[in-house]
């Protein structure tokens, strides 16, 4: 209870909400992370953990780098931040924005900033779809997404979010939205039919698919016959590169690996490797020629407070410049292979239903049900690794690039004395 001098009465520590967590039942169970350093983590037990899921998908160069620490610190110390907005910019924005356009697949790229992945999937629908307005389509709102997909959960994500728990009880969505099956190209071209190209404004995907449905790699030139569908039907090609761009899946971008050239893409996550938030919607082509070319009169009405914060892009450049100094993409496309066999044997155990991976540092390790994942994830701290659930049912195995290779050949060593431990447990509470 709030009192009239503004302290907190009755728990001094007990405020902080978790993010999809289960609240009443949360004392005693937060598992506090203090400190980072390379690969691993730090909790305030003092347990040194492996940081195997790179926090959320992020900690891409490692915890605890000095070098970005003092590149922010520099640029606080000279000017915190300043919008970009109207006419005003900062110099960190443009040179970031202009580093970003010289890396992506994406012809004539311009970058617009935000905070996070869900704030540039929120701008990207918006410009794609002024976009039409523009271009004398304005039927064409229609945004279609993949079941299991994930893009954020603002507004317009929660109304897209291919995982259903994600998007029930919240009353009425956003229009627009049309979910297909994942891998299946002959339903995306019957969807686009049958709802009319004319009607579609975009189709949106990740690469590989990331936590909504448990790390998926694209089935066989899929991602090639979806941009491919795109083009033919005038659609605008949406690459959601939170996850895999800078790196993950063992390119800068997924889009060079799999051949694609996207007209738009988002990125976050490993833009910054976590230091601070920053995300961004790139577009290029004909999506930015409509606000870009000499004489156009539009204006792209959107704005963020924080859009291109000068600190935020100090920290995204000196991550790049680890990442491309230390060749950190090379080192994750030659320890994929590594860390799909060191996983692969877990199959055998009747707890695991699956194995996933093969792109870059991606892989999942999924389980017989939600709670095993749980069980698991929990008894694996004693074996010195911090893993979360994802997808529902999977183990998440997404970790910093600078791991070593003794770590990856210890991570399935880790989950098998956690699956032990479980079926142990399992099979004596079973016992009559
Ligand atoms: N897209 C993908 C593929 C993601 O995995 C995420 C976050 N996990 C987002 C978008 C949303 O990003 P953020 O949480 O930074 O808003």
């Amino acid at each position: 209870m709030n009192t009239a001098n503004g302290t907190n009465s009755a728990n001094s520590v007990n405020a902080l909400w978790h993010n999809h967590a289960h609240m009443p039942t949360m004392p005693g169970r937060e598992h506090r992370i203090v400190r980072g350093a390379g690969a691993y983590v730090y909790d305030d037990a003092g347990r040194e953990l492996l940081d195997v899921p790179a926090g959320l998908w992020f900690a891409n160069v490692g915890h605890g780098r000095a070098e970005i620490a003092d590149a922010v610190h520099r640029q606080l110390s000279e000017l915190a931040t300043y919008p970009v907005f109207g006419d005003f910019c900062n110099p960190r924005a443009e040179e970031l924005a202009d580093r970003i356009a010289g890396l992506v697949p994406v012809e004539d790229a311009k970058v617009f900033f935000t905070s996070g992945g869900s704030e540039a999937l929120e701008a990207a629908v918006k410009l794609v779809r002024r976009y039409w307005q523009l271009t004398g389509e304005p039927a064409r709102q229609t945004v279609i997404t993949r079941e299991g997909g994930y893009h954020g959960l603002h507004g317009f994500g929660t109304s897209i979010v291919g995982v259903p728990a994600f998007r029930e009880g919240f009353g009425a969505l956003l229009p627009g939205a049309l979910t297909v099956p994942a891998m299946d190209l002959a339903a995306l071209e019957a969807a686009i039919l049958a709802h009319g190209p004319d009607r579609i404004a975009a189709f949106l995907c990740e690469p590989v698919i990331a936590g909504g449905a448990g790390v998926v790699p694209p089935a066989d030139g899929y991602l090639t016959g979806a941009q491919e569908l795109c083009r033919e039907h005038g659609i605008v090609f949406m690459l959601d590169e939170v996850v895999t761009g800078f790196g993950r899946a063992g390119s800068m971008f997924a889009a060079e690996r799999y051949g694609l050239r996207p007209d738009i893409m988002l990125l976050a996550k490993g833009l910054t490797s976590g230091y601070l938030p920053l995300g961004a919607a790139v577009a290029g082509g004909r999506v930015a020629e409509a606000f870009w070319a000499p004489g156009s009169p539009h204006v792209f009405q959107h704005g963020l407070t924080y859009s291109g914060h000068a600190s935020a892009c100090a920290a995204a450049l000196a991550n790049l410049d680890i990442l491309e100094r230390e060749d950190l993409v090379g080192r994750v496309r030659s320890r994929e292979g590594r860390l799909l066999e060191a996983l692969l044997p877990l199959r055998e155990h009747p707890l695991v239903a699956d194995v996933r991976g093969g792109t870059g540092l991606m892989a999942a390790v999924a389980l017989r049900g939600h709670d095993v994942a749980e069980e698991v994830a929990h008894a694996v701290v004693n074996e010195g690794m911090l893993m979360r659930v994802t997808g529902g049912d999977a183990l998440q195995i997404s970790p910093p690039f600078v791991i070593g290779d003794e770590d990856i050949d210890r991570i399935p060593v880790a989950i098998s004395a956690a699956l032990s431990r479980v079926s142990g447990r399992r099979s004596r509470a079973a016992a009559p």
